[in-house]
């Protein structure tokens, strides 16, 4: 039995089926799957064995420790590192059997010595062709890849770059540029990989010279692309449904304020529904006064400022007298609001939606 109201469902099967459409959809290239920030909170561990059963077999994740939990899990495939590395990291990587993003001469230098004097690295070479984030400069480029190729003890498995914009002119000037560098190598010596799943979805991936050998996805696996932007990701479905419970209801006059600060009213004799999930599990305090969440099908608004760990919803004069205290709440996914929805009322994104979600919250995965 669970002893607290909120819970996070991720639905494997639904991962299972994106996973077989993006295979599909990314050609040539392999899946890398991107399991950072616990897999966006979907739980990287879960999930990487979901993927790896569908054949995945390369990994991203953006820190260290979040690469060691994953091989802590007794998975040996390549795991790449996104982050630019602090040359005190660099050991760990060779102990754990990392992928090290190379992004700058001095990571390069220090790559090479700890690949000489302390064990082998698996090297990424980050390209900065617009996102201005890390990578060395496309006209430093070429000489590194040389020099590391040389290097002992490194093995250069990767030349990567990343988009700013996944499609547009912007994007294509990326490209452009990220091409001119692979053509002046003569051909690409190592794997490469540029698109994200919005990237690849948009179809820039299908008409480029030289094509990716691998594609990193995350958002597309989990099912949170925009369809009416990419119809590619049309029938991709979302993994994660948040939900609560009711835990208090009461009838309440007209003129009544609700929660801190009194920002809500009621316009009238009403009934308000208390329920047990607040910002301290992750749905957004921006919400206030804002989202709608669903209770036995029907969209409910939240009324007054959201809590740390409660929150109110107005049932309406009416009072939908089915609802009772237990009634199963949805906060976002299928069944109640988008993950989209809620992030365009919070002013955000789905990614933060979902990585925000709290350790408090248990995932609960489903196989249906
Ligand atoms: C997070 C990340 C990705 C995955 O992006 P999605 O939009 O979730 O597919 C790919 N590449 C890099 C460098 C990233 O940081």
């Amino acid at each position: 039995m669970e002893l607290s109201p909120t819970r996070a469902e991720v639905n494997v099967a639904h991962l299972r089926q994106n996973v077989r459409m993006l295979i599909a959809h990314s050609g040539e290239a392999e899946v890398m799957g991107v399991v950072k920030a616990d897999a966006y909170g979907h739980g990287a561990v879960r999930i990487v064995e979901a993927l790896r059963n569908e054949g995945i077999h390369h990994f991203a994740v953006a820190t260290v420790p979040e690469a060691i939990r994953i091989r802590n899990a007794g998975i040996d495939d390549p795991i790449l590192v996104f982050a630019a590395p602090l040359p005190e990291y660099l050991p760990a990587y060779v102990a754990h059997r990392l992928g090290v993003t190379v992004s700058s001469i001095p990571v390069a230098e220090a790559v090479m010595r700890v690949a000489r004097d302390v064990g082998p690295l698996h090297v990424h070479l980050k390209v900065d062709t617009g996102m201005g984030r890390i990578g060395c400069q496309p006209d430093e480029a070429p000489a590194l890849v040389r020099q590391l190729e040389r290097a002992p003890g490194v093995r250069l498995a990767g030349l990567w770059t990343h988009f700013a914009n996944e499609d547009g002119p912007d994007a294509e000037a990326q490209q452009a540029q990220f091409s001119a560098f692979l053509s002046s190598l003569g051909g690409a010596p190592a794997p490469v990989h540029m698109h994200n799943s919005g990237a690849m979805l948009s179809g820039a991936h299908a008409n480029l010279p030289l094509r990716d050998s691998l594609v990193r996805l995350g958002l597309a696996l989990y099912g949170l692309t925009d369809p009416g932007r990419h119809p590619a990701a049309e029938g991709l479905r979302p993994l994660l449904r948040l939900i609560s419970r009711v835990t208090h209801i009461k009838s309440v006059e007209a003129g009544t304020p609700i929660s801190y600060r009194s920002t809500w009213c009621a316009p009238n004799r009403t009934r308000i529904a208390t329920i047990g999930a607040g910002y301290g599990d992750g749905y957004p305090r921006l919400l206030s006064n804002r989202a709608v969440v669903s209770i036995g099908g029907h969209r409910i608004p939240v009324v007054g400022m959201i809590c740390m760990d409660m929150m109110m919803v107005d049932l309406g004069p009416e009072g939908c007298p089915s609802i009772s205290p237990g009634d199963e709440v949805v906060l976002f996914g299928e069944g109640g609001p988008t993950t989209a929805e809620v992030a365009q009322w919070a002013n955000t994104i789905t990614y933060e939606i979902c990585c925000h979600l709290t350790a408090r919250v248990p995932r609960i995965y489903v196989e249906t």
